[in-house]
C-alpha cells in the first residue's frame, strides 16, 4: 500500500492487498475504492481474515477469496463496481475449469445500499456485507464457501471494533509508519446530496480507551504519523478521565502523549464542528499538522441552506480566519459540489469568490451526483450536465492555479520530511512534508521513519523535491 500518494487517491479506486500472516494459505485479494475510511476498513477485514488464515496477495487471479470494498458516494463508484464483476466473473470461470475455487464479497457503502440487488445484477458475487458487519466476515466467508448467498446488511447491535482483531506487529509495519485509525462512523447532519447517513448509518464514536489502545499499539510497531478517521470526524465525542466529556481537541491533546507518535491529523471535518478547544489544540499542538481538510461545498448561501449544511460562507471564512489566526502557515484544503439543483451562474460565482479569498492548498471538486433516496435526487431545478462540466472545469483550473501557487510557495524553505520509503530513482527517497504533499529527496535523508529537516528545491506537478538542508541547526 502507498500511504504517500497525494490526498487525491481518496477518492480514486486503488487496488490493494491487505497484510495478513497466518497459513494455511487461502489468499484473499481486497480492492479499495473510495475514500481512506475504505482503506482502514480493508486492512481491518485483512486482519479478520488473517486469523482464520488467509494471507493477502495482489494477483486477484491467485486470489481463493475476492472482496470489493466499495464506495457510494457519487454514481460512477457503484457502476465500477459491477462493470469489475463483470471481469471477476470471468477469471471465476477460468479458475473453476482449473478445480479451482474462487469466493467473491462485495463490501463497503454500494453493498450496503443495494443489498439484494447486487446478487441479482451480478450473480457471480456470493457475499454482500456492510460496513457494520466486519468482525462477521470469517464466519460469512466459511458460509458463502459452502455454497449459501449471504446478504450481511443489518446494523450489527454490538461494537464491531471490540469484535476486531488487532492486527500483529508485523502486519502494522508492512502498512508503513503512517496509518490510519476509524474514530468515528456514521453522520447526522443529512446534507440533501449526501448517501452517508443512509449508507453508514447515524453517528457512532469510539470510546476515549479503545482509540488510546490502537494508537499506542501502531505507535509501539513503529508507526510515527496517525491520521484519525471519520465520516464527520470532529463530531466525535467521548467520555474522559473522572467523566469529563471530551470532543476532538481533547483526544488529540491525549494522543499526543503517546511516545514516538511524533504527528497527528484528522480527517473529514464540519465546519460546524471546529470548536475552541479542536482550534486550541492547532495552537498548542505541534504534533498536530498544519493541514485542515474543511469542506464547504459551496459559496453561495442560498446553495448551502437547500443542501442543509447548516452554516453560511460568511461562518465558513470566519472560521477559517480564526485558525489561521492561531496556525498562520495551516494549509487549507475543501471539498466542493457544482452543479447542485437550482445553482445559478450567479451562485456558482459565489464559490469562485469564496475559493478566492480563502486560497485553498488542496482541493477536491465534484459534479453533483444524483444519488437516489436523498432529498436533493427529487429536487426541480437539476443543472444540465453541460453546466456543470463547464463549471467544474473552471473551478478547477482555479483550485489547481492555487495549488500550484502553495507548492511553489514552498521551495527554498527548510521543511520536516517523514521518510516514508524508497523513491522511484536509485538513492531517492520519498517523505511527507507537514502540509500532506508528497516530497522527493534525490539522496539518502534518513531511514525510513526518521523525520529529516530537507530543502525544498523544486515543485513539480504532483510533488515537491528537496536536497538535505546541510544548514539546518546552524
Ligand atoms: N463529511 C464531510 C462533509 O461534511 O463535507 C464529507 C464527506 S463526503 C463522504 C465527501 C465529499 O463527497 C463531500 O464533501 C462532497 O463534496 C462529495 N459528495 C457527497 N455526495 C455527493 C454527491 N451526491 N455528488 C457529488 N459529490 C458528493
Ligand atoms: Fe455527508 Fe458530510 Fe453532510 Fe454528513 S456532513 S451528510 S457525511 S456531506
Amino acid at each position: 500500500m502507498n500511504f504517500t500518494e497525494p490526498p487525491e487517491s481518496r477518492r480514486v479506486e486503488t487496488g490493494e492487498a491487505v497484510a495478513a500472516s497466518v497459513a494455511p494459505a487461502r489468499k484473499v485479494f481486497i480492492k479499495t475504492y473510495g475514500c481512506q475510511m475504505n482503506v482502514y476498513d480493508s486492512q481491518r477485514m485483512g486482519d479478520a481474515l488473517a486469523e482464520s488464515g488467509y494471507i493477502a496477495t495482489e494477483a486477484i487471479d491467485d486470489a481463493d477469496l475476492v472482496l470489493l470494498n466499495t464506495c457510494h458516494i457519487r454514481e460512477k463508484a457503484a457502476e465500477k463496481v459491477y462493470s469489475e464483476l463483470g471481469r471477476i466473473r470471468q477469471l471465476k470461470t477460468a479458475r473453476e475449469r482449473a478445480g479451482r475455487e474462487m469466493t467473491i464479497g462485495v463490501a463497503g457503502c454500494v453493498a450496503q445500499a443495494e443489498g439484494e440487488e447486487i446478487l441479482r445484477r451480478s450473480p457471480v458475487v456470493d457475499l454482500v456485507i456492510g460496513p457494520q458487519s466486519y468482525h462477521r466476515l470469517p464466519d460469512v466467508v466459511r458460509r458463502a464457501r459452502r455454497g449459501e448467498k449471504i446478504v450481511e446488511t443489518d446494523y450489527a447491535i454490538e461494537d464491531k471494533f471490540e469484535h476486531l482483531p488487532a492486527p500483529d506487529r508485523a502486519a502494522v509495519r508492512s502498512r508503513g509508519v503512517t496509518a490510519f485509525l476509524t474514530i468515528q462512523e456514521g453522520c447526522d447532519k443529512f446534507c440533501t446530496f449526501c448517501v452517508v447517513p443512509y449508507t453508514r448509518g447515524s453517528e457512532v464514536s469510539r470510546p476515549v480507551a479503545q482509540i488510546v489502545a490502537e494508537a499506542e499499539r501502531l505507535a509501539a510497531a513503529g508507526v510515527r504519523e496517525i491520521t484519525l478517521l471519520g465520516q464527520n470526524v470532529n463530531a466525535w465525542h467521548g467520555e474522559g478521565p473522572g467523566g469529563h466529556e471530551w470532543g476532538l481537541g481533547q483526544l488529540l491533546f491525549r494522543l499526543a502523549e503517546i511516545p514516538g507518535l511524533a504527528r497527528l491529523r484528522y480527517t473529514t471535518s464540519h465546519p460546524r464542528d471546529m470548536d475552541d478547544v479542536l482550534i486550541a489544540a492547532h495552537r498548542d499542538l505541534p504534533a498536530l499538522m498544519p493541514y485542515l481538510h474543511l469542506p464547504v461545498q459551496s459559496g453561495s448561501n442560498r446553495i448551502l441552506k437547500v443542501m442543509n449544511r447548516r452554516h453560511t460562507a460568511a461562518d465558513y471564512l470566519k472560521l477559517i480566519e480564526r485558525i489561521r489566526s492561531v496556525r498562520p502557515d495551516i494549509a487549507m484544503s475543501g471539498d466542493f459540489i457544482v452543479g447542485f439543483p437550482g445553482e445559478t451562474t450567479a451562485d456558482f460565482e459565489a464559490t469562485l469568490e469564496l475559493v478566492r479569498s480563502v486560497r485553498y492548498a488542496q482541493a477536491f471538486s465534484f459534479k453533483y451526483s444524483r444519488r437516489p433516496g436523498t432529498p436533493g435526487a427529487d429536487m426541480d431545478g437539476q443543472v444540465p450536465e453541460t453546466d456543470k462540466d463547464e463549471r467544474l472545469q473552471r473551478l478547477q483550473a482555479l483550485l489547481a492555479e492555487q495549488q500550484r501557487e502553495f507548492a511553489v510557495s514552498l521551495v527554498g524553505r527548510g521543511v520536516d520530511l517523514l521518510l516514508e520509503k524508497p523513491g522511484r530513482e536509485p538513492g531517492q527517497q520519498v517523505g511527507r512534508s507537514p502540509w500532506l504533499l508528497p516530497v522527493i529527496v534525490d539522496e539518502k535523508a534518513g531511514e525510513i521513519g526518521d523525520i529529516v529537516e530537507v530543502r525544498i528545491t523544486k515543485a513539480g506537478r504532483n510533488s515537491l523535491h528537496a536536497d538535505i538542508n546541510r544548514d539546518a541547526g546552524h
